[in-house]
């Protein structure tokens, strides 16, 4: 730890010197009005450093760069793109190790995961810099008289929004396809973790990125966010956050007809049967939801779990709960660091209380973990029924709502009776039921007997209030490119 600390102090220096800037057409520059904000670390609310606080000025900068840019890259030929995508991902694997701990002390999440996550950057990159040469494939759909063809073209510069949780990681699986593409873009990172996403930028310049195909804008989300999706050169919007947000953003960028692209908020259920493999389906109701400090979309915030096994299942969870490590993010032994922010540590910890009012029991956590930063206990909730606030609402913490059922039909039923629709996972050894229950389960994604494990050719989405659209693969060139329909005579 302390070898640890003392390494992040020395990548932390240059940022305390000049604090976080902008990156616009190529250059680093401050916010145009001189405003800044201070980002802070959850671990000890110690002021790391000034950040740019970037608005419509700074934006409208941005986005009249990468619309100049535009053209140039998107006609240098992909196998060109390909080498600068595999330049940035050789970038970030060369800063990996700064990378984690940033991330780790802006954010609170412990460096265990953090690791993986900046390679998962990298990997990111590489996977669609190996697909930009053959992005704009289209088909031959021949009519009788007709010669069909189909191409695709990059829709042109698109603004990125990210939110707070594994940053870098989405940063990078949001920007890499835009760049693939040839689209390009402008960032605008949340202001509660702006370390990682000005590291990332610095990378990709390095790596030979032209000016103005990818700026940096830091700021607010009501000014530098809402500039940005009302910018009339911003042709469409990728977005990850909550679901309020995006509910904003469909409307800020109506008058501008902006495409948008939505991954937003959880109450994700992991379903366990009494048939299934439960040590398998405990180890991964833990993983998903007391990992990444349950700061994570794709969580399991609900657990269902069937009558018949439902004492015990339960009470091997509550004892594996309260095992769990929580401690400095940088501390390899660490499971569960701080949360993101005072407002974020309130809102989580309040639910203590409405689940008390509403009957349910803590059988684990349930409290705060010393007296300074934001670190909270991982906590379960049982005896809980589905109508309660903590079933329906997105803590966005590491706090499980177990609940159990009795048959088949009634665990759908309160698997699908939230407002949201991300993720579903699902534990039984009957592969019939299996296809039949995942079938009519509202959920984007579903995984059969695992935890979530991403296939980056495989779609990602949301249904309901979860979001809008699917990346991943081609379905992210399907929104960052148009497609055009041209018909030859015969
Ligand atoms: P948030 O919606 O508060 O903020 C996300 C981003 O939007 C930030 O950059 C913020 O500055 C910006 N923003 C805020 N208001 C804006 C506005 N009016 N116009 C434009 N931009 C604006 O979300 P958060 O609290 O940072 O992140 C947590 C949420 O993100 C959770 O709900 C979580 O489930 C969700 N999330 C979803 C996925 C997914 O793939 N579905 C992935 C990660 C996080």
């Amino acid at each position: 730890l302390t070898a640890s600390l003392a390494t992040l102090d020395t990548h932390l220096a240059r940022f305390r010197d000049t604090g976080i800037l902008n990156l616009i057409d190529g250059e680093t520059v401050p916010a145009q009005s001189g405003a800044t904000f201070e980002t802070t670390s959850p671990v000890d609310e110690s002021v790391i450093c000034s950040v740019a606080r970037g608005g419509s000025a700074d934006v409208d900068a941005a986005a009249k760069a990468a619309a100049r840019a535009f053209p140039a890259w998107r006609d240098m030929p992909g196998a060109e793109r390909k080498k600068i995508l595999h330049r940035i991902a050789d970038g970030i694997v060369a800063r990996a190790e700064e990378i984690a701990l940033c991330e780790c002390w802006d954010t609170g999440q412990a460096i265990r995961f953090m690791q993986k996550a900046a390679l998962r950057g990298a990997e990111n990159f590489r996977f669609f810099a190996d697909r930009a040469p053959g992005a704009r494939d289209g088909q031959m759909l021949p009519s009788a008289t007709l010669m069909n063809v189909t191409t695709r073209t990059p829709i042109g510069p698109v603004g990125v929004i990210t939110p707070w949780n594994t940053p870098f990681m989405l940063s990078t699986w949001k920007i890499a396809p835009a760049l693939a593409s040839g689209c390009t873009v402008v960032h605008k990172p949340a202001e509660f973790s702006p370390l990682t996403a000005r590291i990332l930028a610095e990378i990709a310049h390095d790596a030979g990125l032209p000016p103005g195909v990818w700026n940096l804008v830091n700021g607010m989300g009501e000014e530098a966010g809402r500039a940005l999706t009302e910018h009339p050169a911003i042709r469409a919007i990728a977005f990850v956050g909550e679901s309020k947000t995006g509910s904003m953003i469909m409307k800020q960028g109506a008058d501008t007809l902006k495409r948008v692209h939505f991954e937003l908020g959880g109450k994700n259920p992991v379903v366990v049967f009494d048939d299934a493999d439960l040590d398998r389906a405990l180890d991964a109701a833990i993983f998903m939801i007391y990992s990444l400090n349950g700061e994570r979309c794709t969580s399991s915030s609900r657990l269902l779990v069937q009558d018949s096994i439902a004492d015990d299942f339960l009470g091997k969870l509550a004892a594996r709960v309260r095992n769990i490590r929580v401690g400095h993010p940088l501390d390899p032994a660490t499971e569960i660091g701080p949360l993101i922010h005072k407002t974020h540590f309130d809102k989580v910890t309040s639910y203590f209380d409405t689940a008390r009012a509403d009957g349910a029991t803590i059988a684990a956590g349930g409290e705060r973990v010393g007296d300074q930063g934001w670190f909270v206990a991982p906590t379960l909730f049982t005896g809980a029924t589905n109508d309660m606030t903590i079933a329906q609402e997105e803590i966005f913490g590491p706090v499980l709502t177990a609940i159990r059922f009795s048959d088949e039909s009634e665990a759908l039923r309160i698997a699908n009776d939230t407002p949201y629709g991300l993720t579903a996972y699902v534990w039984t050894n009957d592969i019939t039921r299996a296809m039949r229950f995942t079938d009519a389960l509202e959920a984007g994604m579903i995984w059969v007997n695992s935890e979530n494990v991403r296939h980056l050719p495989t779609p990602f989405g949301g249904v309901k209030a979860s979001g809008i659209g699917r990346d991943g693969g081609d379905w992210s060139f399907d929104f960052y490119m148009e497609t055009k329909h041209i018909g030859f005579a015969t």
